[in-house]
């Protein structure tokens, strides 16, 4: 096993590994921009390096001072948690080229995956459902464009091969729109990805998002850890996540899971790494494959009773997966809320000093955030400052519990979107469980109390 890792990555997660290392008695170096040097998990690391000024491009993003600072603490692995360089296969590639361990997968993965079009090309492959699309990328020939569309049928959506975090995508409902929509996402693409390739799926109109958390060693041994319900989002991004899915039949589940699980033995895939779907009239269609370990990993942990930062940290050390599937059992609920600093209706970022903040506490509740009061949220990064993850007997617990949760947590200095949460909680349609992932826009664009929100991109 290491005796130092480093750790490439900022915010809750990267105190989240650093309590993964302790409790296996490893020790840390947290690398950190000139904006995060007060963070807590700064202080509580072994070492600690500042490699840059706040913008990401400088620090998080900065291949050199990274290895660097490994190279100075002779560190033997990097983390690079989600987020900034965690699924770069270049970063991958040179860490282990400059004598270190990446704890991950093989850069080859994080490629295949990291392109859309090879992804869904190697799923189908290894026997993964997808969404039906086009086969591969997109031809420049307007009339093969239109005759592809055709086939697959309107609603389209054209997707960015390079794309992530929600963008770069564009839903078509006729032929007449069509082909200007492909040369904006070509252009868009091109610009924030430095891939111009789009690729083109069937739109689903009322999918779930549904996702299966896999773990994979060296040796072609697979187990998945159940899956994740991801569909509260707006904007594409998530805002709720819980496990297991509701209402989703185990065998229909059981199916996909062991189809992922395979396909990571067909593929030789190492590492934690999470499947995504779409779910839609008893049909899961997968959508493309995080490389990484995800914001809601807590819920899927909390259900199995596996620790996957741990495993990751196993398995790059090269030990044997210490599961087989038979030893995975799901118990319980779990419901995670993302706490962002922004306003809860609005969603405009709200960075500043934290004045007070209260995490809930008691029976089923976890809480995972580097932030305390007098933290100053910085306005470079990403506006979450926490996840409150709640546990229950039953989905009826789960959501209990994170309600008097919320109720309980005190954040002031900065807004959050705790007032959406606590909305959402007492949500009749969400209490049924198996809302859509057009819910919570909808819901926040039919309320005649909140600003409306734009709906998703046409
Ligand atoms: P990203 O990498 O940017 O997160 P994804 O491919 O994972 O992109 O898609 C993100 C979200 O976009 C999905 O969770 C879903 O809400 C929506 N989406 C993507 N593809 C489709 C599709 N074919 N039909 C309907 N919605 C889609």
């Amino acid at each position: 096993m290491f005796e130092k890792i480093l750790i490439a990555n900022r915010g809750e997660i990267a105190l989240r590994i650093q309590r993964a290392c302790r409790e296996m008695g490893i020790k840390t170096v947290v690398v950190h921009s000139e904006a995060d040097r007060e963070a807590k998990y700064v202080k509580l690391a072994d070492e600690s390096v500042c490699i840059g000024p706040a913008p990401s491009a400088q620090s998080y993003l900065n291949m050199p001072a990274i290895i660097s600072a490994a190279e100075v603490t002779d560190a033997e692995a990097i983390h690079p948690g989600y987020g900034f360089l965690s699924e770069n296969a270049d970063f991958a590639e040179r860490v282990e080229q400059s004598g270190f361990v990446f704890i991950g997968p093989r850069p080859e993965s994080i490629r295949l995956m990291g392109d859309k079009v090879s992804a869904k090309q190697a799923m189908i492959k290894a026997g993964v459902p997808c969404v039906p699309g086009s086969d591969g990328a997109l031809p420049d020939d307007p009339k093969e464009i239109v005759r592809i569309a055709r086939k697959i049928g309107y609603p389209v959506i054209i997707k960015a091969a390079g794309g992530g975090g929600g963008r770069g995508m564009r839903v078509v409902h006729t032929e007449a729109a069509l082909l200007n929509a492909v040369t904006m996402t070509r252009t868009e693409a091109g610009a924030a990805f430095g891939n111009p390739e789009v690729y083109m799926e069937k739109f689903l109109e009322n999918p779930r998002h549904v996702e299966i958390q896999i773990l994979a060693d060296e040796f072609r041994n697979a187990v998945w850890l159940g899956e994740r319900d991801c569909s509260m989002q707006r904007r594409h991004q998530k805002v709720i996540e819980e496990a297991p899915a509701p209402g989703i039949p185990r065998k229909i589940v059981e199916r996909i899971g062991d189809r992922c699980a395979d396909a990571c033995r067909k593929m030789g895939y190492r590492g934690a790494g999470t499947f995504e779907f779409l779910y839609e009239n008893g049909e899961f269609y997968f959508i493309e494959m995080n490389t990484r370990v995800q914001v809601e990993h807590p819920v899927t942990e909390m259900i199995t009773g596996v620790d996957i930062v741990q495993e990751q940290i196993r398995i790059a050390a090269g030990e044997k997966l210490r599961y087989r599937q038979r030893d995975i059992v799901l118990n319980g609920h779990a419901i995670e809320c993302r706490i962002n600093a922004e306003d809860p209706f609005k969603f405009t970022p709200s960075p500043g000093r934290i004045v007070s903040w209260h995490a809930p506490g008691g029976p089923g509740i976890r809480v995972d955030s580097h932030v305390y009061a007098g933290y100053f949220v910085p306005p470079n990064y990403d506006s979450m400052v926490g996840k409150v993850i709640a546990y229950g007997a039953t989905r009826e617990q789960a959501i209990k519990r994170m309600q008097i949760a919320l109720s309980e947590m005190v954040v002031e200095g900065i807004q959050t979107n705790i007032a959406l949460h606590r909305e959402l909680m007492v949500d009749a349609r969400f209490f049924e469980g198996g809302t859509n992932i057009h819910y919570l826009e909808h819901k926040l664009a039919n309320k005649p109390d909140l600003p409306k929100t734009p709906g998703p991109k046409s």
